[in-house]
């Protein structure tokens, strides 16, 4: 084991994880375990943690408490699947309007962090998580590494365009502790040749053996690679995340990086909520002692194969239950067992994007994540947003407006988007009552009716072809 191996996994893991009181190896350990019990043994003792959870959420929490009794529902009914179906379905509005009241009465509020999904589906979700949950989002990650060969201490390197982890990253401590950790974060929201050639140099140098990839900004980079021929960046593995990754990008990432890709499915909400194994069957293995998924058509639990919408239940949080949550992605479950060995459920999730790529008049692309950025800044001005381009040098700006939005957020957008796109991109401001989501059921945050020349990425402006 080397030097930096063992301060951190031996050294600085522990101290976190005593100082945080996360029970972050606690839970790697049960998760390492977990995954080898077979499906049967797994299903019973996820199904008795999610009784346990729906029997506390009844008793300590008003918001369910309140709902589950005007829908006639006691958690002391539930005996089968099939019964979870009575439970009423959480929705965005839902915590949008009554996150508070989702505390259990057990945990005091100032204990729990309040966390927000950065408006990444166009609508800002804030909900709270405690300790424990936290350290279950590392540990499912920890394993998920292990899958891929990377051990803790390994470099890692982010190209990331989240907004949160970039303003997180600004502060000087978080920088310090992620170099202590061996780690490399690379904003994203914006690529140009200038940054990708700029970070294609701090790659090389940082010889990083995971580069985990927002997958939009990912493909941006490895095109960039490709056509440049750089060939000096070479990962153990490539861990693509937040977005569909269609099989052209696959094939590409494995080309530039001469390794292979994992996919990951996950949300802010849920945290890593499915991985794909080192087996690579065509789906991704879920992380069952942490949550407990549904996939549900009309009204009843979706048989193998076929497509529905996910219902999240996160077992790990007992501070600020989320029961049923629609988290708006659509799947199916995978017919067949992984030849890994693994337990864990198959899932394969068809969802397409939320944000497609928008054309400067120069040529440049922007990523949708550009736009989530740049509306957290007016906050709660702007209760939902949407930025449909149909031609080059004119974007066209939806919102739903709260009525704190005034002239002066608007203007703030409007000096952003020209210091992006050029003076000469005209803007126009739509107010909405809504935005409906697309027929997948989620909101689109950008669309690009512009067609764009995408060498070597069939399938990316194709939502029919999802991979
Ligand atoms: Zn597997």
């Amino acid at each position: 084991m080397g030097l930096h191996h063992w301060l951190t996994e031996r050294v600085l893991l522990t101290a976190f994880d005593t100082l945080q009181r996360r029970g972050i190896r606690a839970a790697h350990g049960e998760a390492c375990a977990w995954q080898w019990l077979p499906a049967d043994e797994l299903r019973k003792r996820q199904w008795e943690r999610l009784a346990g959870l729906l029997r506390e959420a009844y008793e300590d929490v008003p918001f369910y408490r309140r709902r589950w009794d005007e829908a006639g529902v006691h958690p002391g009914r539930i005996e089968i699947e099939d019964d979870l179906l009575r439970i009423p379905v959480l929705t965005k509005s839902d915590l949008v309007s009554h996150c508070r009241e989702t505390i259990s009465r057990r945990y005091d509020e100032r204990e729990l962090q309040r966390w927000t999904s950065g408006g990444s589906t166009g609508q800002t979700v804030v909900f709270y998580v405690d300790r424990r949950t936290a350290g279950s989002r590392k540990a499912r990650e920890m394993r998920f590494h292990e899958w891929m060969g990377v051990r803790p201490g390994d470099r890692v390197a982010r190209l990331w365009g989240s907004p949160i982890e970039i303003a997180q990253h600004r502060r000087w401590w978080r920088r310090a502790t992620e170099r202590l950790k061996n780690r490399l974060l690379l904003p994203a929201q914006v690529l140009t040749d200038d940054t990708m050639a700029a970070y294609a140099e701090l790659l090389t140098r940082f010889r990083p053996a995971l580069i985990i990839g927002f997958t939009p900004a990912l493909f941006l980079f490895s095109r960039f690679l490709d056509r440049n021929r750089i060939t000096t960046i070479r990962p153990k593995a490539v861990l693509t995340t937040s977005a569909t990754l269609y099989p052209a990008h696959r094939r590409l990432h494995e080309k530039v990086f001469a390794c292979r890709v994992f996919d990951e499915y996950g949300s802010r909400e849920g945290g890593g909520i499915a991985h794909e194994c080192d087996h690579h069957p065509g789906a991704l293995h879920v992380a069952a002692e942490s949550v407990f998924l549904e996939v549900v058509k009309d009204g009843r639990h979706a048989a193998p194969g076929e497509v529905g919408e996910i219902l999240l239940t996160d077992l790990t949080n007992h501070a600020a239950p989320m029961i049923r949550y629609r988290i708006m992605d659509t799947a199916s479950w995978w017919p067949e067992p992984c030849p890994c060995g693994r337990g864990l459920p198959l899932l394969c999730v068809a969802s397409g994007r939320v944000s497609d790529l928008l054309v400067t008049p120069s040529g440049g692309l922007v990523l949708g994540e550009f736009f989530v950025e740049l509306f957290d800044d007016v906050g709660e001005d702007v209760l939902q947003f949407q930025v449909v381009q149909r031609e080059v040098g004119s974007l066209l700006v939806k919102i739903v407006p709260a009525p704190s939005f005034g002239e002066a957020a608007e203007a703030f957008l409007r000096r952003g988007i020209a210091a992006k796109f050029g003076d000469g991109t005209t803007v126009v401001f739509e107010r909405c009552a809504t935005i409906p989501p697309a027929p997948s059921g989620k909101y689109i945050v950008t669309r690009c009716e512009v067609p764009l020349d995408f060498e070597n990425a069939s399938g990316l402006l194709d939502p029919a072809q999802p991979g």
